[in-house]
């Protein structure tokens, strides 16, 4: 059996060479590409000839994601997907409507392997990595689904992205392209949680992305606890690649930082992470932006959140220190939109049966 292609992960040249290498123009692919991102399946495109959908449609991978699950903010409109991928596996996305426009956050892996001690998604570990086609269907499936145009991309969903690198690139590429749905790069954001040799990379890529941090903690031992991936890279290697991706981009680097109760809320956090970001950044005039989130509780993690107050009160220290920081305004928090509770629900909805 020969393998299928995955027409939606190819960029046009790519298409081109698909069209070509079956016999058919290279003209073919603008076609193709513009109708296949504005969500028209393979048998919907009819200026094709009707053998060529037919020898399209088996040859090809012609799938979108399907809404296995959707939720409906009643606060705020915010709609929290749970999609179905072609294999069974199951991801989420969350549509948010803000004054500057839709913003669909969406995930990069079926599961994921950084450890993150109060992260849901990361609780199974990984299954695979998402496709470019699986990227982008997240999109053309929500748009298709609520009927409005997504006009921001936040890579803050299920998945570490810069753990699936390539796929990653390639969707940034096709999700920006103008024959499709043409979203800017200043438009779409990418967090991490400090993969530095994939910053190192994105940063010669020429993309440019606004990279977000999650950083969580002001210093080595207190992030070490709480996210695996700092004993490999720890916080002075990590702010050293945002620097570096700052001088190269020129773009604002964000930092994300969940508040939890007793872990790493108190005024000396504040200080102690104001006093670092200010050592790194202010002698290059970089900008930077801390938006600080109160941690969702997950069942399994047992880290609890801290009082509003306590959060304004860090934000005030931070702010007296020079560094701009705002409260995350939290979205759908009447559709457990922390992110990977829903597929952990599904999941376990599942074992019970
Ligand atoms: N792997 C990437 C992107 C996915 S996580 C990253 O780590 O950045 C998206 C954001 O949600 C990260 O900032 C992550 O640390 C945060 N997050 C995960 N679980 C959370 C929880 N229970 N409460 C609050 N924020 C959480």
């Amino acid at each position: 059996m020969t393998t299928k292609v995955d027409l939606l992960s190819l960029l046009p040249a790519e298409l081109e060479e698909y069209f070509i290498s079956i016999g058919e123009p290279k003209f073919r692919a603008k076609q193709v590409f513009a109708r296949l991102h504005k969500g028209e399946r393979i048998g919907e495109i009819t200026n094709l000839s009707k053998a060529l959908r037919e020898r399209l449609c088996n040859e090809t991978i012609d799938t979108l994601p399907t809404v296995e699950e959707k939720l409906v903010s009643k606060i705020d409109g915010t709609v929290k997907y749970l999609f179905r991928l072609h294999d069974g596996a199951c991801i989420e996305s969350v549509f948010m409507k803000y004054k500057h426009g839709n913003t669909l956050c969406i995930s990069s892996q079926v599961g994921c392997r950084m450890g993150c001690k109060f992260c849901a998604s990361t609780i199974g570990g990984r299954v695979r990595d998402l496709y470019p086609s699986e990227l982008l269907g997240q999109v053309i499936a929500a748009e298709k689904d609520g009927g409005e145009r997504v006009s921001n991309i936040v890579m803050m969903g299920i998945g570490e992205p810069l753990d699936n690198y390539d796929n990653v690139i390639q969707f940034l590429k096709l999700v920006n392209h103008p024959d499709g749905l043409n979203i800017g790069y200043r438009h779409i954001s990418l967090s991490t949680c400090g993969v530095v040799d994939g910053i190192n990379r994105l940063a010669e890529e020429d993309l440019p992305i606004t990279l977000s941090i999650s950083l969580h903690a002001p210093n080595d031992a207190r992030r070490s606890e709480i996210m695996p991936i700092n004993n490999k890279w720890g916080v002075s290697a990590l702010l050293d690649a945002c620097l570096a991706y700052y001088k190269k981009t020129g773009r604002r680097i964000s930092f994300e930082y969940t508040l939890i109760s007793g872990k790493n809320d108190s005024e000396s956090d504040a200080i102690e992470l104001a006093d670092v970001l200010n050592k790194v950044f202010r002698p290059a005039g970089a900008p930077i932006h801390v938006n600080l989130i109160r941690v969702n509780e997950v069942k399994e993690t047992g880290f609890k959140k801290g009082s509003a107050e306590s959060v304004n009160a860090f934000a005030k220290t931070l702010e007296r220190r020079g560094i701009t920081a705002t409260v995350r305004r939290k979205l759908g928090s009447d559709v457990n939109a922390a992110c990977g509770q829903l597929r952990r629900s599904n999941l376990n909805k599942k074992e019970e049966q």
